[in-house]
C-alpha cells in the first residue's frame, strides 16, 4: 500500500516537469511533483532566467554606442550593481511563488529527492529523511542536467564556478577565465565582460558554438575579441590551482586567491574566478533507473511521445534525448501531458502533427543566444542538412545592406543565411546574426514548420524599411 495514489508522478519540477504536471492535471488527471531544491528549476534561478537579466542590460548599452547621438547621452560605464539587483528581482532563490501556483494549480508537491523504486512506484526521501512512496499510472523523468567537468588537474579543488555561481554572482569579479565557448561560455563572456570584468574565455575547437554556422562563430569571434575578451580557440585547459589554497565557498571574497589555469599552449592565465561552461550532462545518474532496466546517468531515449518505457515510463527536458532548451522542453511537456491524458482515456495516439508527437524535435529547434551579436537559427544549419542525406543551397545576405539593418545601428554587423531543400523547394534551416535578430527567428521557424514554398514565401512581403527585408533580398539571391 502506497502512502499516495495519482495519476501522474513527475519527478523534478523546473519549467519542464511542472509543465507535464499541469498539462495532465488541467484535463483531469490527479499529479504530484517531486522537486529536491528549487521549484522552477535551473531555468528560473540559475539559467535562462537570470542570464538574461545579465544580459540584456549589456546589449541595450552595446546598442546604444552604435547610435549617433545616443552614444554621447550614454557616456558612463553599466552599473554592475543595479543590474545584479535588477537579476535578484527576476531571479532570487526563492520559491515560494512558484510552489503556491502549483498548489493553487491543485497539484501536490513533494520536496525531496525522487527515485524509482519499480514499474509505476517512485519514493521520496524528504529532507528530513522521512520518505513517501507514490505509485502511479505513469511516471515522467524530468530531472534536467548537470554540469560536465572536464579533465583538468586540479579542477576539483580550486571552487570553480558553474552556470549557478556564474549566474547568481553577488558582485562582478576582477577577472574571469571561461572553461568552455559553447552558448554558456559565450553568453557569460558577454556578459561579465559587459559588467566590467576582464574575461579570457579557453575553447578546445577551432570555433566557437559549434552547433551553429561557422560564420556565425567567426563573426561573435571577431565582436568578443573588439570588445577585449581574450579569446582562445583549440585550446585546452590541462590544470589549473588557487593561489593561496583551494578555499571553501564560504571564503568566496576578495581576500581569496586568484586561480591559475595552465593551457596546452604552455602559457598561464591568472583570474579571479574560473567559470566551468563544459557542457551538460543528465541529472539521471540516482533516480533509480536500474530498477527498470535502464542505465543510470545516461540520457533516456525518449521515443516521439516521450515515451521511454511501455505505456508508463515518459522523459522530458534536458534529462531526456529532446533538445536541451527550455522552449523545448516545454513543447515535449505538452505532448507528454496529451500522451499521458490520451492512454488514461483509452484514446489512439495521433500522428505526426498531433499534440501526440514531438515531430519539431527534427526539423525545427529553435534557438537564440543572447551574445553581441545575437544568433538566432532554427532547423538545419547547412553542413547539417547534408549530413542529413538532404539536397540544399544556402544562400546569405548582410542584413546591414538593408534599409531596416542600417537604420537600426550605424555600422550594422550581421547576416541572414537560409538553407533551401532544393527537391521540395522549402526552407529547411535559417540563421540570423545581429543586433537584435532574436525576433527575427519565429518567422523562419513559421516557414520551417509548414513547409512553405519558396513561390508562396514570395507572396509574404517584409514591411519597410523593416530587417526583415532580408528575407526578400534572401529570395532574390536565391533566384526567385
Ligand atoms: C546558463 C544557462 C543559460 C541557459 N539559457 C537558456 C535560454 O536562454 N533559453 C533556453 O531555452 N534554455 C536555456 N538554457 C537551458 C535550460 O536551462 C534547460 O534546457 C532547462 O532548464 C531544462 O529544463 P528541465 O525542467 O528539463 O530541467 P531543470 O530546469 O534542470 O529542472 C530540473 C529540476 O529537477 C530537479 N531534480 C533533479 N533530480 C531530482 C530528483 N531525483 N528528485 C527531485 N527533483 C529532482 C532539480 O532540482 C531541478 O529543479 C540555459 C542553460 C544554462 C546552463
Amino acid at each position: 500500500m502506497s502512502d499516495l495514489e495519482v495519476d501522474v508522478v513527475v519527478i523534478g519540477a523546473g519549467p519542464v516537469g511542472e509543465n507535464v504536471a499541469d498539462r495532465a492535471h488541467q484535463q483531469g488527471l490527479s499529479a504530484a511533483i517531486v522537486e529536491s531544491r528549487l521549484v522552477g528549476g535551473e531555468c528560473s534561478y540559475y539559467a535562462c532566467i537570470p542570464s538574461k537579466a545579465l544580459l540584456r542590460p549589456v546589449d541595450l548599452y552595446a546598442a546604444t554606442q552604435r547610435m549617433p547621438g545616443v552614444a554621447q547621452a550614454v557616456s558612463g560605464t553599466v552599473d554592475a550593481a543595479k543590474v545584479l539587483a535588477r537579476r535578484d528581482e527576476f531571479a532570487g532563490e526563492d520559491d515560494s511563488s512558484q510552489a503556491d501556483w502549483l498548489s493553487g494549480a491543485g497539484i501536490t508537491l513533494l520536496r525531496g529527492h525522487g527515485r524509482i523504486t519499480s514499474e509505476r512506484a517512485v519514493e521520496v526521501t524528504h529532507h528530513d529523511g522521512t520518505t513517501t512512496s507514490v505509485a502511479a499510472r505513469s511516471v515522467v523523468v524530468a530531472t534536467g542536467s548537470v554540469p560536465v567537468y572536464p579533465p583538468v588537474d586540479g579542477l576539483d579543488g580550486v571552487n570553480a564556478w558553474t552556470n549557478q555561481e556564474a549566474t547568481q554572482a553577488k558582485e562582478v569579479p576582477d577577472s574571469l577565465v571561461i572553461l568552455g565557448g559553447g552558448v554558456v561560455g559565450v553568453e557569460m563572456a558577454t556578459a561579465f565582460r559587459g559588467l566590467g570584468a576582464r574575461v579570457t574565455l579557453v575553447q578546445h575547437s577551432d570555433r566557437l558554438v559549434p552547433t551553429t554556422e561557422p560564420e556565425a562563430g567567426r563573426r561573435l569571434h571577431a565582436s568578443l575579441t573588439a570588445s577585449g575578451v581574450d579569446v582562445r580557440l583549440s585550446t585546452s585547459m590541462t590544470a589549473v590551482r588557487r593561489e593561496g589554497g583551494p578555499g571553501d565557498a564560504a571564503e568566496r571574497s576578495s581576500t581569496r586567491g586568484g586561480v591559475v589555469a595552465t593551457l596546452d599552449d604552455g602559457t598561464e592565465v591568472r583570474a579571479a574566478e574560473l567559470l566551468v561552461a563544459a557542457g551538460r550532462k543528465p541529472a539521471t545518474s540516482d533516480i533509480g533507473l536500474d530498477t527498470v532496466g535502464l542505465e543510470p546517468g545516461t540520457h533516456l531515449a525518449a521515443d516521439d511521445t516521450t515515451t521511454v518505457q511501455g505505456d508508463w515510463l515518459y522523459a522530458v527536458g534536458d534529462a531526456s534525448t529532446g533538445a536541451q532548451l527550455t522552449h523545448m522542453g516545454k513543447y515535449q511537456a505538452r505532448i507528454c501531458g496529451d500522451v499521458v491524458v490520451a492512454r488514461s482515456k483509452g484514446a489512439e495516439l495521433g500522428g505526426r502533427y498531433s499534440h501526440h508527437a514531438t515531430t519539431a524535435e527534427h526539423t525545427a529547434v529553435p534557438q537564440v543566444i543572447f551574445t553581441d551579436p545575437q544568433i538566432g537559427a532554427v532547423g538545419h544549419t547547412d553542413a547539417a542538412a547534408r549530413d542529413a542525406g538532404l539536397t540544399v543551397r544556402a544562400v546569405s545576405y548582410e542584413i546591414g545592406s538593408v534599409a531596416g539593418g542600417s537604420l537600426q545601428a550605424d555600422g550594422y554587423d550581421g547576416f541572414a543565411s537560409i538553407v533551401v531543400d532544393t527537391d521540395r523547394n522549402v526552407i529547411v534551416g535559417a540563421t540570423f546574426v545581429g543586433q537584435d535578430v532574436a525576433e527575427m527567428v519565429h518567422a523562419a521557424t513559421i516557414a520551417v514548420v509548414g513547409e512553405v514554398p519558396l513561390e508562396r514565401l514570395w507572396h509574404a512581403v517584409p514591411s519597410f524599411p523593416t530587417m526583415s527585408e532580408v528575407w526578400l533580398r534572401l529570395l532574390e539571391t536565391y533566384g526567385l
